[in-house]
Protein backbone atom coordinates (compact mmCIF):
# COMPACT_ATOMS: atom_id res chain seq x y z
CA UNK A 1 0.00 0.00 0.00
CA UNK A 2 1.28 3.64 -0.80
CA UNK A 3 -0.89 6.51 -0.16
CA UNK A 4 -0.68 9.94 -1.52
CA UNK A 5 -2.91 13.11 -0.25
CA UNK A 6 -4.23 15.41 -2.77
CA UNK A 7 -4.30 19.28 -1.85
CA UNK A 8 -6.72 20.49 -3.53
CA UNK A 9 -6.34 24.72 -4.36
CA UNK A 10 -5.40 25.84 -1.17
CA UNK A 11 -4.63 28.90 -3.51
CA UNK A 12 -5.07 32.87 -2.04
CA UNK A 13 -8.60 33.29 -3.83
CA UNK A 14 -10.43 30.82 -2.62
CA UNK A 15 -9.48 31.50 1.10
CA UNK A 16 -11.18 34.71 3.06
CA UNK A 17 -10.48 37.80 1.38
CA UNK A 18 -9.57 36.47 -2.11
CA UNK A 19 -11.59 36.45 -5.06
CA UNK A 20 -13.64 33.40 -4.87
CA UNK A 21 -13.47 33.37 -0.97
CA UNK A 22 -15.11 29.93 0.21
CA UNK A 23 -16.25 30.34 3.66
CA UNK A 24 -14.18 28.84 6.33
CA UNK A 25 -11.89 28.39 3.61
CA UNK A 26 -8.80 28.81 6.24
CA UNK A 27 -9.68 26.00 8.42
CA UNK A 28 -8.20 23.51 6.17
CA UNK A 29 -4.76 24.16 5.84
CA UNK A 30 -3.94 23.58 9.82
CA UNK A 31 -5.22 20.42 9.07
CA UNK A 32 -3.41 19.77 5.61
CA UNK A 33 0.11 20.45 7.50
CA UNK A 34 -0.95 18.48 10.52
CA UNK A 35 -1.59 15.34 8.03
CA UNK A 36 1.40 15.68 5.16
CA UNK A 37 4.44 14.05 7.00
CA UNK A 38 2.15 10.78 7.38
CA UNK A 39 1.81 10.35 3.45
CA UNK A 40 4.34 8.57 1.11
CA UNK A 41 4.05 11.00 -1.43
CA UNK A 42 2.29 14.45 -1.57
CA UNK A 43 0.95 16.38 -4.63
CA UNK A 44 -1.05 19.72 -5.21
CA UNK A 45 -3.88 21.56 -7.43
CA UNK A 46 -3.49 25.06 -8.72
CA UNK A 47 -6.62 26.27 -10.56
CA UNK A 48 -4.61 28.72 -13.28
CA UNK A 49 -6.53 30.87 -15.14
CA UNK A 50 -5.70 33.18 -18.18
CA UNK A 51 -6.88 36.57 -17.43
CA UNK A 52 -9.53 36.15 -20.42
CA UNK A 53 -10.93 32.90 -18.69
CA UNK A 54 -14.01 32.02 -20.20
CA UNK A 55 -15.44 31.06 -16.96
CA UNK A 56 -15.24 34.26 -15.66
CA UNK A 57 -18.88 36.66 -15.54
CA UNK A 58 -16.71 39.43 -16.79
CA UNK A 59 -15.69 37.91 -19.85
CA UNK A 60 -19.85 37.40 -20.65
CA UNK A 61 -21.36 40.86 -21.38
CA UNK A 62 -25.47 40.75 -19.33
CA UNK A 63 -24.55 37.71 -17.45
CA UNK A 64 -23.71 37.83 -13.72
CA UNK A 65 -21.67 35.70 -11.33
CA UNK A 66 -24.05 32.40 -10.65
CA UNK A 67 -24.87 32.24 -14.15
CA UNK A 68 -24.94 29.02 -15.74
CA UNK A 69 -23.88 29.41 -19.75
CA UNK A 70 -22.76 26.96 -22.32
CA UNK A 71 -18.75 27.01 -22.74
CA UNK A 72 -18.08 25.28 -25.71
CA UNK A 73 -20.47 22.41 -25.26
CA UNK A 74 -20.72 22.16 -21.63
CA UNK A 75 -22.66 24.18 -18.96
CA UNK A 76 -20.66 26.22 -16.91
CA UNK A 77 -20.89 28.53 -13.64
CA UNK A 78 -19.92 32.13 -13.91
CA UNK A 79 -17.32 33.26 -11.50
CA UNK A 80 -15.44 36.01 -10.35
CA UNK A 81 -12.42 36.41 -11.53
CA UNK A 82 -9.85 34.32 -9.58
CA UNK A 83 -6.45 32.42 -9.91
CA UNK A 84 -5.36 34.31 -13.06
CA UNK A 85 -2.09 32.99 -13.43
CA UNK A 86 0.85 34.54 -12.05
CA UNK A 87 -1.54 36.40 -9.48
CA UNK A 88 -0.98 36.88 -5.66
CA UNK A 89 -4.36 35.28 -5.44
CA UNK A 90 -3.52 32.06 -8.05
CA UNK A 91 -0.69 31.51 -4.84
CA UNK A 92 -0.51 28.37 -2.67
CA UNK A 93 -1.37 30.01 0.87
CA UNK A 94 1.75 31.31 2.73
CA UNK A 95 0.44 29.33 5.45
CA UNK A 96 0.45 25.68 3.86
CA UNK A 97 3.60 23.61 4.62
CA UNK A 98 4.97 23.06 0.97
CA UNK A 99 8.34 21.29 1.76
CA UNK A 100 6.87 18.26 0.68
CA UNK A 101 4.76 18.77 -2.12
CA UNK A 102 6.75 17.14 -4.93
CA UNK A 103 4.68 18.27 -7.54
CA UNK A 104 1.56 21.25 -8.09
CA UNK A 105 -0.69 20.49 -11.07
CA UNK A 106 -2.16 23.31 -13.15
CA UNK A 107 -5.57 23.53 -14.11
CA UNK A 108 -7.86 25.56 -16.07
CA UNK A 109 -5.58 26.91 -18.46
CA UNK A 110 -7.39 26.57 -21.53
CA UNK A 111 -9.58 29.83 -22.34
CA UNK A 112 -12.44 28.49 -23.23
CA UNK A 113 -12.69 25.41 -21.11
CA UNK A 114 -12.70 25.05 -17.14
CA UNK A 115 -11.18 22.27 -14.69
CA UNK A 116 -12.72 21.44 -11.55
CA UNK A 117 -10.83 18.31 -11.47
CA UNK A 118 -7.18 17.24 -10.39
CA UNK A 119 -7.02 15.11 -13.01
CA UNK A 120 -8.99 16.24 -16.36
CA UNK A 121 -10.33 19.21 -17.80
CA UNK A 122 -14.59 19.37 -17.38
CA UNK A 123 -15.15 17.43 -20.71
CA UNK A 124 -12.59 14.52 -19.57
CA UNK A 125 -10.27 14.73 -22.53
CA UNK A 126 -7.31 16.98 -21.75
CA UNK A 127 -5.16 15.29 -18.49
CA UNK A 128 -2.87 17.40 -16.37
CA UNK A 129 -0.54 14.62 -15.91
CA UNK A 130 -1.54 13.76 -11.83
CA UNK A 131 -2.80 10.07 -12.47
CA UNK A 132 0.15 9.21 -14.58
CA UNK A 133 2.39 11.00 -11.74
CA UNK A 134 0.07 8.77 -9.37
CA UNK A 135 0.25 5.41 -11.02
CA UNK A 136 3.90 5.91 -12.03
CA UNK A 137 5.00 6.29 -8.07
CA UNK A 138 2.97 3.15 -7.28
CA UNK A 139 0.27 4.74 -5.84
CA UNK A 140 -2.81 2.65 -4.27
CA UNK A 141 -4.85 4.86 -1.99
CA UNK A 142 -5.57 8.88 -2.69
CA UNK A 143 -6.70 11.33 -0.11
CA UNK A 144 -8.48 13.96 -1.17
CA UNK A 145 -9.25 17.14 1.19
CA UNK A 146 -9.34 21.53 0.44
CA UNK A 147 -11.35 23.57 -1.97
CA UNK A 148 -14.01 23.74 -2.74
CA UNK A 149 -16.23 20.04 -1.56
CA UNK A 150 -18.70 21.06 -4.21
CA UNK A 151 -16.74 21.85 -6.79
CA UNK A 152 -12.86 20.86 -7.17
CA UNK A 153 -12.99 18.35 -4.67
CA UNK A 154 -15.46 17.09 -5.62
CA UNK A 155 -14.43 16.09 -9.35
CA UNK A 156 -10.76 15.38 -8.60
CA UNK A 157 -11.89 12.68 -5.80
CA UNK A 158 -14.42 11.08 -8.15
CA UNK A 159 -12.11 11.05 -10.98
CA UNK A 160 -9.48 9.63 -8.63
CA UNK A 161 -12.18 6.63 -7.63
CA UNK A 162 -12.36 6.09 -11.38
CA UNK A 163 -9.08 6.07 -12.46
CA UNK A 164 -9.00 2.84 -10.04
CA UNK A 165 -7.42 4.70 -6.64
CA UNK A 166 -8.78 3.42 -3.37
CA UNK A 167 -10.07 6.75 -2.42
CA UNK A 168 -10.37 8.57 0.92
CA UNK A 169 -12.65 12.42 1.19
CA UNK A 170 -10.71 13.83 4.29
CA UNK A 171 -14.56 15.17 5.29
CA UNK A 172 -13.41 17.68 8.18
CA UNK A 173 -10.92 19.34 5.88
CA UNK A 174 -12.82 20.85 2.99
CA UNK A 175 -15.03 23.40 2.82
CA UNK A 176 -17.53 24.20 0.33
CA UNK A 177 -18.78 27.11 -2.10
CA UNK A 178 -22.47 26.27 -1.30
CA UNK A 179 -24.12 28.31 -4.13
CA UNK A 180 -27.26 26.44 -3.33
CA UNK A 181 -28.17 25.14 -0.02
CA UNK A 182 -27.28 21.43 0.33
CA UNK A 183 -24.92 21.65 -2.21
CA UNK A 184 -22.10 20.39 -0.02
CA UNK A 185 -23.99 17.40 1.66
CA UNK A 186 -25.22 16.29 -1.92
CA UNK A 187 -21.15 16.48 -3.12
CA UNK A 188 -20.38 14.22 -0.26
CA UNK A 189 -23.45 11.79 -0.68
CA UNK A 190 -22.29 11.60 -4.77
CA UNK A 191 -19.03 10.66 -3.52
CA UNK A 192 -20.07 7.97 -0.96
CA UNK A 193 -22.36 6.27 -3.73
CA UNK A 194 -19.75 6.60 -6.39
CA UNK A 195 -17.31 4.77 -4.08
CA UNK A 196 -14.89 7.31 -2.72
CA UNK A 197 -15.01 6.48 1.48
CA UNK A 198 -15.15 9.27 4.28
CA UNK A 199 -13.01 9.68 6.99
CA UNK A 200 -12.33 12.62 9.06
CA UNK A 201 -8.54 13.55 10.36
CA UNK A 202 -8.70 12.97 13.84
CA UNK A 203 -9.71 9.32 13.01
CA UNK A 204 -7.02 8.68 10.55
CA UNK A 205 -4.19 10.32 12.25
CA UNK A 206 -5.35 7.93 15.34
CA UNK A 207 -5.10 5.04 13.14
CA UNK A 208 -1.39 6.00 12.39
CA UNK A 209 -0.30 6.20 15.47
CA UNK A 210 -1.10 2.41 15.60
CA UNK A 211 0.68 2.03 12.47
CA UNK A 212 4.13 1.50 11.52
CA UNK A 213 3.80 5.07 9.02
CA UNK A 214 4.42 7.05 12.48
CA UNK A 215 7.65 7.89 12.50
CA UNK A 216 8.52 8.60 16.33
CA UNK A 217 11.12 6.73 17.83
CA UNK A 218 10.17 5.23 21.12
CA UNK A 219 12.34 3.41 23.92
CA UNK A 220 10.81 0.33 25.02
CA UNK A 221 13.14 -0.52 27.83
CA UNK A 222 17.03 -0.02 28.39
CA UNK A 223 20.42 -1.94 29.68
CA UNK A 224 23.40 -0.92 30.87
CA UNK A 225 25.15 -0.46 27.30
CA UNK A 226 22.14 -1.18 24.68
CA UNK A 227 18.21 0.69 24.90
CA UNK A 228 15.44 -1.75 22.71
CA UNK A 229 13.91 0.76 20.64
CA UNK A 230 10.39 1.04 18.82
CA UNK A 231 9.28 2.89 15.55
CA UNK A 232 5.73 1.73 14.78
CA UNK A 233 6.11 -1.93 15.04
CA UNK A 234 9.59 -2.15 14.61
CA UNK A 235 11.50 -3.07 17.22
CA UNK A 236 15.20 -2.64 16.81
CA UNK A 237 18.75 -1.95 19.63
CA UNK A 238 20.53 0.71 19.94
CA UNK A 239 23.78 1.38 21.73
CA UNK A 240 23.32 3.58 24.84
CA UNK A 241 26.89 4.37 25.30
CA UNK A 242 28.35 5.11 21.42
CA UNK A 243 27.22 6.78 18.53
CA UNK A 244 29.41 5.04 16.38
CA UNK A 245 31.83 1.81 15.74
CA UNK A 246 34.73 1.75 14.07
CA UNK A 247 36.27 -1.49 12.01
CA UNK A 248 40.22 -1.49 11.44
CA UNK A 249 41.64 -3.28 8.64
CA UNK A 250 45.51 -3.28 9.81
CA UNK A 251 48.17 -3.88 7.72
CA UNK A 252 51.34 -4.20 8.62
CA UNK A 253 54.96 -3.32 7.26
CA UNK A 254 55.19 -7.02 5.92
CA UNK A 255 52.22 -7.10 3.95
CA UNK A 256 49.90 -8.71 6.59
CA UNK A 257 46.35 -8.27 8.26
CA UNK A 258 46.11 -8.30 11.52
CA UNK A 259 42.71 -10.42 12.94
CA UNK A 260 41.87 -10.53 16.64
CA UNK A 261 39.89 -13.80 18.10
CA UNK A 262 36.91 -13.75 21.02
CA UNK A 263 34.81 -15.66 22.50
CA UNK A 264 31.48 -14.07 22.20
CA UNK A 265 28.53 -14.12 24.50
CA UNK A 266 25.48 -13.78 21.98
CA UNK A 267 26.73 -16.80 19.93
CA UNK A 268 28.34 -18.72 22.72
CA UNK A 269 31.85 -19.05 20.39
CA UNK A 270 35.01 -17.62 19.33
CA UNK A 271 34.65 -15.33 16.58
CA UNK A 272 37.28 -14.04 14.08
CA UNK A 273 37.16 -10.49 13.86
CA UNK A 274 39.05 -6.88 12.74
CA UNK A 275 39.57 -4.80 15.38
CA UNK A 276 36.59 -2.30 16.38
CA UNK A 277 35.85 -0.45 18.90
CA UNK A 278 33.23 1.98 19.50
CA UNK A 279 33.28 5.44 19.50
CA UNK A 280 31.70 7.83 22.15
CA UNK A 281 29.59 10.28 22.65
CA UNK A 282 29.98 13.89 22.28
CA UNK A 283 32.60 14.85 20.54
CA UNK A 284 32.70 17.75 18.01
CA UNK A 285 34.62 17.07 15.40
CA UNK A 286 33.51 13.70 14.16
CA UNK A 287 35.86 12.52 11.12
CA UNK A 288 38.92 13.53 13.85
CA UNK A 289 37.73 11.77 16.74
CA UNK A 290 37.30 8.35 14.49
CA UNK A 291 40.48 8.43 13.64
CA UNK A 292 41.79 8.96 16.97
CA UNK A 293 39.27 6.01 18.04
CA UNK A 294 40.94 4.12 15.37
CA UNK A 295 44.31 4.66 17.02
CA UNK A 296 43.19 3.59 20.52
CA UNK A 297 41.46 1.13 19.71
CA UNK A 298 44.12 -0.65 17.68
CA UNK A 299 46.53 -0.20 19.83
CA UNK A 300 44.36 -1.29 23.15
CA UNK A 301 43.34 -4.81 21.11
CA UNK A 302 46.97 -5.78 19.30
CA UNK A 303 49.33 -3.50 20.68
CA UNK A 304 49.82 -1.79 17.41
CA UNK A 305 50.42 1.99 16.85
CA UNK A 306 49.39 3.47 13.12
CA UNK A 307 51.46 5.73 11.16
CA UNK A 308 48.42 6.68 8.64
CA UNK A 309 44.74 5.70 8.88
CA UNK A 310 42.83 5.98 5.90
CA UNK A 311 38.76 6.62 5.93
CA UNK A 312 37.11 4.22 3.12
CA UNK A 313 33.30 3.50 4.28
CA UNK A 314 30.60 3.80 6.92
CA UNK A 315 27.19 1.53 6.67
CA UNK A 316 24.72 0.20 8.86
CA UNK A 317 26.12 -2.48 10.39
CA UNK A 318 22.68 -5.12 10.34
CA UNK A 319 19.96 -2.70 9.28
CA UNK A 320 16.76 -4.57 10.39
CA UNK A 321 18.61 -4.98 13.92
CA UNK A 322 20.06 -2.25 15.11
CA UNK A 323 20.67 1.60 14.10
CA UNK A 324 24.24 1.46 14.27
CA UNK A 325 26.77 2.58 11.66
CA UNK A 326 30.11 1.00 10.96
CA UNK A 327 32.79 3.13 10.13
CA UNK A 328 35.54 1.10 8.21
CA UNK A 329 39.48 2.07 8.36
CA UNK A 330 42.69 1.06 6.45
CA UNK A 331 45.31 1.47 9.42
CA UNK A 332 49.12 1.39 8.16
CA UNK A 333 52.73 1.86 9.11
CA UNK A 334 52.02 -0.23 11.98
CA UNK A 335 54.70 -0.33 14.68
CA UNK A 336 54.50 -2.55 17.33
CA UNK A 337 54.47 -1.05 20.77
CA UNK A 338 52.00 -2.90 23.45
CA UNK A 339 51.39 -6.20 24.09
CA UNK A 340 47.38 -5.78 23.25
CA UNK A 341 45.05 -7.79 24.60
CA UNK A 342 42.63 -5.17 25.03
CA UNK A 343 41.16 -4.18 28.80
CA UNK A 344 39.32 -5.68 31.52
CA UNK A 345 39.93 -9.30 30.54
CA UNK A 346 38.68 -9.57 27.11
CA UNK A 347 41.13 -12.20 26.54
CA UNK A 348 41.90 -11.04 23.04
CA UNK A 349 44.36 -13.35 20.73
CA UNK A 350 45.86 -11.33 18.03
CA UNK A 351 46.64 -13.20 14.38
CA UNK A 352 48.76 -11.97 11.81
CA UNK A 353 47.85 -12.94 7.98
CA UNK A 354 49.88 -12.46 4.82
CA UNK A 355 47.48 -10.78 2.50
CA UNK A 356 47.86 -14.01 -0.21
CA UNK A 357 47.01 -16.61 2.44
CA UNK A 358 44.09 -14.58 4.32
CA UNK A 359 41.13 -16.58 2.04
CA UNK A 360 43.02 -20.21 3.04
CA UNK A 361 43.30 -18.87 6.18
CA UNK A 362 39.66 -17.89 7.19
CA UNK A 363 38.37 -20.96 5.54
CA UNK A 364 40.54 -22.87 7.80
CA UNK A 365 39.35 -21.29 10.60
CA UNK A 366 35.49 -21.59 9.83
CA UNK A 367 36.37 -25.60 9.14
CA UNK A 368 37.35 -25.34 13.02
CA UNK A 369 34.45 -24.25 14.08
CA UNK A 370 35.30 -20.52 14.83
CA UNK A 371 33.11 -17.86 13.43
CA UNK A 372 34.26 -15.11 10.81
CA UNK A 373 32.51 -11.66 11.31
CA UNK A 374 30.64 -10.57 8.75
CA UNK A 375 31.69 -7.36 8.71
CA UNK A 376 34.93 -8.82 8.23
CA UNK A 377 34.58 -9.96 4.76
CA UNK A 378 32.92 -6.38 3.85
CA UNK A 379 36.21 -4.05 5.55
CA UNK A 380 38.49 -6.85 3.62
CA UNK A 381 36.83 -5.98 0.79
CA UNK A 382 36.40 -2.63 0.92
CA UNK A 383 40.24 -2.65 1.46
CA UNK A 384 41.60 -4.86 -0.92
CA UNK A 385 39.47 -2.53 -3.84
CA UNK A 386 41.60 0.35 -2.36
CA UNK A 387 45.24 -1.37 -2.33
CA UNK A 388 44.48 -2.56 -5.43
CA UNK A 389 43.95 1.25 -7.37
CA UNK A 390 47.79 1.95 -5.40
ZN1 LIG B 1 -11.36 28.33 -11.56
Amino acid sequence: MSSALILVDLQNDFLPGGALAVPHGNEVISIANQLQPFFHLVVATQDWHPSDHGSFASQHPGHRIGDIIKLGELPQVLWPDHCVQGSMGSELSPLLHTNSITQVFPKGTERQLDSYSGFFDNGGEHETGLGRYLISRKITDVYVLGLATDYCVRATALDSYRLGFRTWLIEDACRGVELQSGDCSAAIAEMKQAGVQCVTSDRWLAEQRDSVNFRERKKRSGGKFINIMQTGRWEYAERSNAKAVVVIVALTEEDEIVFIEQYREPIGKRCVELPAGLVGDGEEDEGEDLSEAVRRELREETGYAADRVTFLAASSSSAGLTNEVAHVYLAEGLRRVETGGGVDGELIQTHLVRRDQVDDWLAQRRDEGLDIAMSLYAALWLAQSLLAQR
